[in-house]
Order: structure tokens, then C-alpha cells, then sequence
């Protein structure tokens, strides 16, 4: 297996470090700071990846991309998460919503929703977790009753990233049969979210800033041109979609930007000559040369026209592993002074280890928990019985 980039790859990724230099302000510090800013910077700055034809590169051009190369649009998702991911939620767009939609979508669905998308110029909120259905997914009971022009959706969801950014349309998971077993009773519809009874409230969270919420349907008229595939299809297409989500997050090359600084930091202080820290450097290197390499296997199933499911599984796993080690390794480095928020100004490296270790500690929940990906490994992957 092969792994190198191309020339042509190459020049890219220089010129896209060239654009973030330029586009990035010097306060970015990413989605993870209270910083009213933060939003409307990531909008704007998706517009402008739009506008260079790199926010939906690997789209067919039909629906505004490129056809760019799986190994392209990896090293555009590597750039990005170790620039703090300035498309901020534009990333559940991008990278499986959009997609679910290209796969599972009629024609008029993908000429109403696509373009924009690709433009920048909407934002999507994924609804499918609710009190009684996280890992238990299925058990999804909010419920869309077919009427005589389409659904009528009651019920609540919860853990919506980004639903009060304000979101636009959400991708919603919802039980339009009861009659049938509890996987093919699903659906996915497409709701606009400004409709009458949608009602979305934020949830504190103990991990700092804003960005979790519940939402409420009540009698909330769904035309039927927004249900997406076939009514009972909403299993395959989540899952399928989760696959996507799980393969189109570069959280390695965080880490690897993380443990860099924290190298040049060590440098600095000469903290490099402490047999200790230096161990523990070399340790996360490892760490996330695998990460990496897991990444680039899934990548390359996709690249084969492959949906890599149990590979995703694995990459995903060592990739939120690896986040907590460099929050945990790096925090030890840094001793007491890597709690220090950015405000402070004696946080060294401008506060990044609090947000490093704070942010890091949802990974292992985030897109189906640790415990989630295990057993999709063992089931799928090493053929074991299911779980009782
Ligand atoms: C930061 C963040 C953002 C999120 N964003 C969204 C979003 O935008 N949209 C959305 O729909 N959801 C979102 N979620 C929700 C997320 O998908 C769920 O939290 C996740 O699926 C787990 O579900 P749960 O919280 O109900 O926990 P539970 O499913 O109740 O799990 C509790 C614990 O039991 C374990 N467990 C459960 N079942 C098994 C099993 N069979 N075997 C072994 N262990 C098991 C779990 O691993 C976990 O440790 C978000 C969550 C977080 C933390």
C-alpha cells in the first residue's frame, strides 16, 4: 500500500496552508471558545472555500464540485482540523449530509438542496439522538404519520450540534411506521426547520461554550417531497451517512498539529531534555502515525467506491483515543499552567490544552461511542455474535 500524495496533491496542500494564512484572523481558536465572532466568521469563510471551488471539491461537478480525489479532499479536511476547522458546522453538511443526499436523493431533491450547500450559504442540524435513543438508535420514537400531502411530526430530539446557530434544515430520523420491525419503521426527512411547531432549546453544557440542543416537533407539516429514498429507508441512509461522518473527521491531524506545538513548546522551555517528556512526545508521534495510516485505509476503500464501515470503526477509534492521550500527555507537560484558559496571560500557548482537554472529552461519545465502535468492529469485523 501506498500512501504518498502526488505532486499534484502536494502543490495543494501548499496552497491551501497559503490561503489559511491569509483568510485566518489572529483570534481564530476554532468553535470551541465563547466568541461571538466564532459563527458568522466560519460563514463568511466558507463562502470564500466556495468561491475557490474547495468547500464541495469532491462533489460531481453537476452539483458544484470538483470530482476531486478522496485524497484530495483529505488533505483539504487534514488542513482544516488543524487549523481549528474554520467551516465550523458546515462540516455535517460537507461531509454526510450532502453526501446522503447525492446517494439517496430524487433529482429535484438534490437541484433544491445541493446547491446551496455547495455555496456556503446553508447550515444543516442532524436530528437523530432522543432521551430514549442514543447507541439504541433504533429505538427512535419520534414519530412522522403519513397525512394526505406528506408527514406530521411529533416528538424530541437532543445533542443537536449547531440547531441554534440558527440551523436552517435538519436531517431527521423519524418512525413513519410502528407496524413494521423497529429498523424498517424509519425514515429520513428533510425539515425545514423555520416550519410552524419546530421548537429548538439549548443545553448548557459542563464542557464551556454553547453548542448542544434539544428539539421539539409538534404537528409539524412535512411535505412529502422532503422524505429522503423511500418511506423504511432511514436505517440504510443513517448508516450509511454515519460511515461518511465517521471517515470524513480528521481528528489526527489536530492531534498532529497539537503535538506539535507541543514539541516546539518543549524546544522552547527546555522541557526537550527531560527524559520524560521527550518519551511522551515520541509515544503520541507513534500514536498518531497510526491514526494517520487507519485514516488513509478507510480513505482508500472510499477511493475504491467502497463503504468502508468496520474500517471507519477502527480509524475513528484510534483517532478520539489519540485526542484524549495528547489532551492527557500534553497537560502533564504543560503542568498546572496548561489548565490556563486564553484569556490568561500567562497560559502558555494561548490557552490551547484547557480547549484541547475540554473539547476532547465528548470524542469517544460524538457519532457513536467508543463502546458503539467496538461492537460494530467485533460484529462486523471480526464476525461475533451481537451483543446482548
Ligand atoms: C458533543 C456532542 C455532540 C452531539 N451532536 C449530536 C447531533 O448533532 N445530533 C444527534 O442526533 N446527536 C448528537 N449527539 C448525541 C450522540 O450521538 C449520543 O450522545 C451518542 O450516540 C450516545 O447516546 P447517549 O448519549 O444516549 O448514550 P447511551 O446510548 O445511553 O450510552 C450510555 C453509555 O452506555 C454505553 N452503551 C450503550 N449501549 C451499549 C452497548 N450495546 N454495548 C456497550 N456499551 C453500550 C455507551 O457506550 C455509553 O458509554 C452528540 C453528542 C455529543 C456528546
Amino acid at each position: 500500500m501506498n500512501f504518498a500524495f502526488s505532486e499534484d496533491e502536494q502543490k495543494f496542500r501548499t496552497e491551501l496552508r497559503a490561503f489559511l494564512a491569509s483568510e485566518l484572523p489572529s483570534w481564530w481558536r476554532g468553535m470551541f471558545v465563547d466568541d461571538p465572532r466564532a459563527m458568522p466568521f466560519t460563514r463568511a469563510f466558507s463562502r470564500k472555500l466556495a468561491e475557490r471551488g474547495w468547500l464541495t471539491m469532491a462533489w460531481p461537478k453537476e452539483w458544484g464540485g470538483a470530482e476531486a480525489s478522496p485524497w484530495k479532499q483529505a488533505i483539504l479536511r487534514e488542513e482544516m482540523w488543524a487549523h481549528d476547522e474554520p467551516r465550523g458546522p458546515q462540516y455535517m453538511n460537507l461531509n454526510y449530509i450532502g453526501p446522503c443526499i447525492l446517494r439517496f436523493g430524487s433529482e429535484a431533491q438534490k437541484r433544491r438542496f445541493l446547491p446551496p450547500m455547495a455555496a456556503g450559504d446553508v447550515l444543516w442540524t442532524q436530528g437523530f439522538s432522543e432521551p430514549g435513543a442514543g447507541s439504541d438508535l433504533a429505538a427512535v420514537a419520534t414519530r412522522a404519520e403519513p397525512s394526505t400531502d406528506g408527514f406530521v411530526v411529533n416528538g424530541q430530539k437532543i445533542w443537536n450540534s449547531y440547531a441554534d446557530a440558527p440551523a436552517e434544515w435538519c436531517f431527521l430520523l423519524a418512525r413513519t411506521s410502528v407496524a413494521a420491525k423497529r429498523h424498517h419503521g424509519l425514515s429520513v426527512l428533510l425539515v425545514d426547520m423555520r416550519t410552524a411547531g419546530v421548537d429548538v432549546r439549548p443545553i448548557d453544557s459542563m464542557a464551556g461554550p454553547h453548542e448542544l440542543n434539544e428539539i421539539f416537533f409538534e404537528d409539524v407539516a412535512v411535505p412529502r417531497d422532503c422524505l429522503l429514498g423511500e418511506a423504511g429507508q432511514g436505517w440504510e441512509i443513517v448508516t450509511a451517512g454515519l460511515t461518511f461522518e465517521r471517515v470524513g473527521i480528521a481528528r489526527y491531524a489536530r492531534a498532529g498539529r497539537v503535538i506539535e506545538l507541543l514539541v516546539e513548546h518543549a524546544g522552547a522551555t527546555g522541557l526537550a531534555g527531560d527524559s520524560e517528556v521527550r518519551s511522551k512526545l515520541a509515544r503520541l508521534r507513534v500514536q498518531y502515525e497510526a491514526a494517520r495510516l487507519l485514516n488513509y485505509r478507510a480513505i482508500s476503500l472510499q477511493a475504491a467506491g467502497r463503504v468502508p464501515a468496520v474500517e471507519a470503526s477502527i480509524a475513528r477509534l484510534h483517532n478520539t483515543q489519540l485526542e484524549q492521550q495528547v489532551s492527557d500527555v500534553g497537560l502533564e507537560i504543560l503542568g498546572l499552567a496548561g489548565q490556563l484558559t486564553a484569556d490568561d496571560p500567562a497560559a502558555p500557548l494561548t490557552g490551547l490544552l484547557h480547549r484541547q482537554w475540554v473539547r476532547t472529552i465528548p470524542t469517544t461519545i460524538t457519532a457513536g461511542t467508543l463502546e458503539v465502535q467496538k461492537n460494530i468492529i467485533a460484529e462486523r469485523g471480526l464476525g461475533l455474535p451481537r451483543a446482548r
